[in-house]
C-alpha cells in the first residue's frame, strides 16, 4: 500500500511538480572537523537515485567557513554542485538561521527532492522547511526509490514497525525525506563537485541566544564489530559470560530492547526502531529473534552472523551466517 504525505492538489502551494527542477538536493551537515557521516551516505543515495533517471544532484552546506577536511569532502562528494551558505553566525546551530538559509536555497534551486540526515539538527530543519513550502516530510526512511513516474517512494516502518509504509508526495515540492544514519552504505565519493558560494539573503534575528555548545562525550563513533545480546540471556550476571566473546572478537556489546526493558543495559545500547541504527562490518546476534523493530536498526550491517536455537527464528532467514545453536554453549567455548 502506498500512502500520500501531503494534501492533494487544488490549493495554492508555493511550488508544485511542474515548477520543480529535476534535482535531488542533499543537506550536507557539518560535524566535528568534516561532514557528518550521514551526509556521505546520502550523497551515495542521491547519486544512485539520479543515475539513469535524468536527475541532477546538488548539495547544500550551511555553516561557518569549512575546515580543510570538510572542504576536501565537499569538493570530492560526487554531486554536481555544492551551494555554500557560509556565515560566522552558522558556526552554532541556531535553527531559525539554518532554516532561513535552507529555505533560500530551496527557493533558488527548486529541487524536486530534498534528502536530510535524521540527526537532531536535520530532524528539526526538515519540518521547518516543509511548513512554509506546504509540502510533506517523511521521517526516518529506511528505503528510497523512484517509481515509474519519477516520484520518490519513501519507505519507513509504521505502527510500531508492524508494517512498512510506502509514502509518496504526489504534488507538493520538494519531496522531503529524512534518513537515519547507517541505512545506506557506500558513501564513497565519486567525482568532483563545483563549490558555489551562495547568498543567504538577510538572516532573521534569532529569538534564542546560544552562549556555549558542548559536544557529546561519545562522539558517536561507530563500532566495526558488534555483538548484540537478546532475550535469550537468562540473568544479568550471565552478561559477563558474553563479554569474553566480545573482547576476543574486539566487538562492542549492544542489545535488543528485551534487555533494556529488564534494566540491564542503557537505552543508548539498544539496536532498532526505537533505538540506534548501526552499520558494522560484522554483527553477531546472540539469542535475538529478529523482530521487525530490531531488524530496522541493522539494515546497514555488512555481514550478520545469528545464533539461535529456534530454526524458525526470523533472524536466521536474514543472516549471512545462520547458526542453530545455544548461546551459552557457544560462550563456554571462549573459556
Ligand atoms: C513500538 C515498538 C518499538 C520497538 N522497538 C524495538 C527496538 O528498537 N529494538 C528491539 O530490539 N525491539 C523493539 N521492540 C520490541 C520487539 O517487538 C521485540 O519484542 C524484541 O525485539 C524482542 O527481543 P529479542 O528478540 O531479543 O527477545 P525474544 O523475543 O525474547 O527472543 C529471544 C530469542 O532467543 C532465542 N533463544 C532462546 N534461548 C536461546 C539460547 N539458549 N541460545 C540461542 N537462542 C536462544 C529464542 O529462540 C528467540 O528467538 C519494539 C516494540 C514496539 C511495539
Amino acid at each position: 500500500m502506498t500512502v500520500c504525505n501531503s494534501p492533494p492538489g487544488g490549493r495554492t502551494i508555493p511550488y508544485t511538480k511542474s515548477g520543480a527542477r529535476k534535482l535531488i538536493l542533499v543537506l550536507l551537515q557539518p560535524y566535528a572537523e568534516g561532514l557528518h557521516p550521514i551526509s556521505l551516505e546520502l550523497m551515495g543515495a542521491a547519486r544512485r537515485l539520479a543515475a539513469g533517471n535524468g536527475f541532477e544532484t546538488a548539495g547544500v552546506f550551511i555553516g561557518g567557513e569549512p575546515s580543510a577536511a570538510a572542504r576536501t569532502q565537499l569538493e570530492g562528494c560526487g554531486l554536481g554542485e555544492v551551494h555554500l551558505y557560509l556565515d560566522e553566525r552558522f558556526r552554532l546551530f541556531i535553527l531559525e538561521l539554518y532554516a532561513a538559509a535552507l529555505l533560500r536555497c530551496i527557493e533558488v534551486l527548486r529541487p524536486d527532492i530534498l534528502l536530510v540526515g535524521a540527526t537532531p539538527e536535520g530532524r528539526s530543519l526538515a519540518p521547518l522547511a516543509a511548513v512554509p513550502l506546504e509540502t510533506g516530510v517523511t521521517a526516518d526512511c529506511t528505503e528510497l526509490a523512484l517509481d515509474a513516474e519519477g516520484l520518490l517512494v519513501q519507505t519507513r516502518p509504521a505502527f510500531g514497525g508492524g508494517l512498512m509504509a510506502r509514502i509518496i508526495t504526489p504534488d507538493a515540492r520538494p519531496q522531503i525525506a529524512t534518513v537515519r544514519y547507517g541505512i545506506f552504505r557506500g558513501g564513497k565519493a565519486a567525482g568532483t563537485a563545483r563549490l558555489i558560494p551562495a547568498d543567504a539573503a538577510p538572516l532573521p534575528t534569532p529569538q534564542v541566544q546560544v552562549e556555549e555548545l558542548t559536544a557529546p562525550s561519545s562522539g558517536g563513533k561507530e563500532a566495526a564489530y558488534v555483538l548484540a545480546l537478546g532475550g535469550a540471556v537468562r540473568a544479568q550476571e550471565d552478561i559477563g559470560l558474553f563479554k569474553k566473546m566480545a573482547q576476543i572478537t574486539g566487538a562492542e556489546i549492544m542489545c535488543s530492547r528485551s534487555l533494556v526493558e529488564r534494566g540491564w543495559f542503557p537505552q543508548s545500547s539498544q539496536i532498532g526502531l526505537s533505538g540506534r541504527c548501526i552499520a558494522p562490518r560484522l554483527l553477531i546476534t546472540l539469542g535475538v529473534s529478529g523482530s521487525v523493530q530490531f531488524m530496522a536498526g541493522i539494515q546497514g550491517a555488512q555481514k550478520i552472523c545469528a545464533l539461535n536455537t529456534d530454526p524458525g527464528a526470523p533472524i536466521l532467514r536474514c543472516a549471512d551466517i545462520p547458526l542453530i545453536c545455544d548461546i551459552y554453549q557457544t560462550a563456554a567455548l571462549f573459556y
